[in-house]
């Protein structure tokens, strides 16, 4: 075959030595030569992150007549959601807004179920893609956020992404980091928290969809069973010999014979860590195979379980929290405390997985919460004029984030960070001069008051 003048090559033997002074072969950094990358678009709202609290965002923004870019690295939208496999939402209750709506439209598709909301992982993504394109936002699937250009004055002017596309910028007037683990916060170089002060962090867990047995024939072993189906899962599980390394394994019911599963824990997972993030995943799928092996060994009923996908994406429950013009702590959550511009009500527990020594399950390390505002400076970014923060990379200590990282949370939070995003374009300010009262009239906090 004659490649002509495309040889990979480099053109001939004399020219495919490294080039002088620039051997790598035993050096400890390369040098990445700059180069110019093209500028893909330019919109007034950048999102990075398609999970619960980005789509909000991009939602509300779109709403209110800005162009608006949703950036998300995996292959749909919704996040934990959908990538995750663990649609069920808690602290929804007291929640009107987009949350309320996309709940009920699945709900009017018969697929959410439960005590809970429990929704159809698939039924979600069609819903939220459906939204965003009725919308007009630009949305780019597997396209990571992978850095940010920021001025001397501290603002976020472009960011860089990385896809099959190349590596591409685009330029926006205001950002909003909904990457869940603060990505774009940190690229930005705005201070953030990771784990408790002595590093710990949650454990994470990758969930699957099974398949097989009818719920009427396991309802012993649901999650609506509360503890107990919980805990005769773990000893089933156990008497197999193949004790879970999260010791309250849930099987949540999804429809008539479908299953989310969540039956593992992967320790001291960190977000920033590839290495350690492809170990829990081979670690964690193997060990569901190994569970679904044992129950179907185990108990006659389950003998034709089946897995029917393991998630795309490990769940995380902590990553960064980028610091803000305000920090949700421990005692906004014990005492029940008011904010002068909340943006929804915060009722959930203080839910703590797997951090501490000898615990494999779920604590709430002995803290009881009272319904607390979550307030819109804790989605402000301090280090950044033009950064919003939503979901779960909020500005708050590790006990705080326990509770508020839910999904019923982060959706409304996502929704502030969008209305707030297109208040600042339209009245070209900083998001930290957006009035409160201004945030409100354009339908800030449309929450039901508890
Ligand atoms: C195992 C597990 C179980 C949970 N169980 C429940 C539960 O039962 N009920 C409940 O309400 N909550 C639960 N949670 C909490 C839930 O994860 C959070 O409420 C929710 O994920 C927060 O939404 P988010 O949009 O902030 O983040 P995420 O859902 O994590 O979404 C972030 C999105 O950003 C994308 N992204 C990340 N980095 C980049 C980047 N650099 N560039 C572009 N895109 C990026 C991700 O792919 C993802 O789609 C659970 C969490 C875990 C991990």
């Amino acid at each position: 075959m004659d490649f002509g003048n495309n040889d990979m090559s480099g053109g001939g033997k004399e020219k495919t030595g490294l080039p002088d002074g620039n051997d790598v072969r035993d050096a400890s950094f390369v040098a990445e030569p700059a180069r110019q990358v093209p500028v893909a678009g330019r919109y007034d709202v950048i999102v990075a992150g398609g999970g619960p609290a980005g789509v909000c965002a991009a939602l509300a923004a779109a709403e209110r007549g800005c162009s608006v870019l949703l950036l998300e690295a995996e292959g749909c939208l919704g996040g934990i959601l959908t990538s995750g496999l663990m649609s069920n939402i808690l602290d929804a209750k007291n929640k009107g807004g987009l949350l309320k709506s996309i709940l009920a439209e699945l709900s009017g598709m018969g697929m959410a179920s439960g005590h809970h909301a429990c929704v159809d992982p698939e039924a979600m993504k069609i819903v939220l893609e459906n939204r965003v394109r009725r919308a007009g936002i630009h949305v780019r699937l597997r396209t990571r956020v992978a850095g940010a250009k920021v001025s001397s004055a501290r603002r976020v002017e472009a960011v860089f992404t990385e896809s099959c596309s190349g590596r591409e910028a685009w330029i926006g007037k205001v950002f909003v980091d909904a990457t869940g683990n603060g990505d774009l916060g940190a690229l930005s170089g705005c201070g953030y928290e990771l784990g408790d002060p002595d590093g710990r962090i949650q454990a994470a867990s990758l969930c699957a969809l099974i398949y097989g047995v009818g719920a009427g024939a396991i309802p012993d072993l649901l999650e609506i069973e509360k503890d107990g189906g919980k805990r005769r899962l773990y000893e089933l599980l156990d008497q197999a010999g193949r004790r879970p390394s999260y010791s309250k394994p849930t099987l949540f019911s999804l429809n008539e014979n479908g299953f989310l599963l969540m039956s593992n824990h992967q320790y001291r997972v960190y977000p920033d860590d590839a290495d350690a993030l492809t170990d829990a995943v081979l670690q964690a799928r193997a060990e569901i195979w190994e569970q679904i092996a044992a129950l179907r060994r185990t108990d006659p009923r389950l003998a034709k379980l089946r897995i029917g996908t393991t998630a795309a994406a490990l769940g995380l429950r902590e990553g960064r929290r980028i610091s803000a013009l305000y920090r949700v702590v421990l005692d906004d959550l014990r005492e029940g405390r008011s904010q002068p511009d909340p943006v929804c009500r915060g009722t959930f527990s203080v839910d703590v997985h797997g951090m501490f020594p000898g615990n494999s399950g779920y604590t709430s390390a002995g803290f009881k919460v009272r319904p607390y505002d979550i307030p819109l400076r804790a989605l402000i970014a301090r280090d950044a004029v033009n950064l919003l923060l939503a979901g779960r990379c909020i500005c708050g200590d590790v006990y705080a984030h326990a509770s508020y990282r839910v999904v019923g949370n982060a959706a409304p939070i996502g929704e502030a960070a969008g209305i707030c995003a297109a208040l600042a374009v339209r009245q070209d300010l900083p998001p930290e001069e957006v009035s409160y009262a201004d945030f409100v009239q354009a339908g800030g906090n449309p929450h039901p008051h508890v």
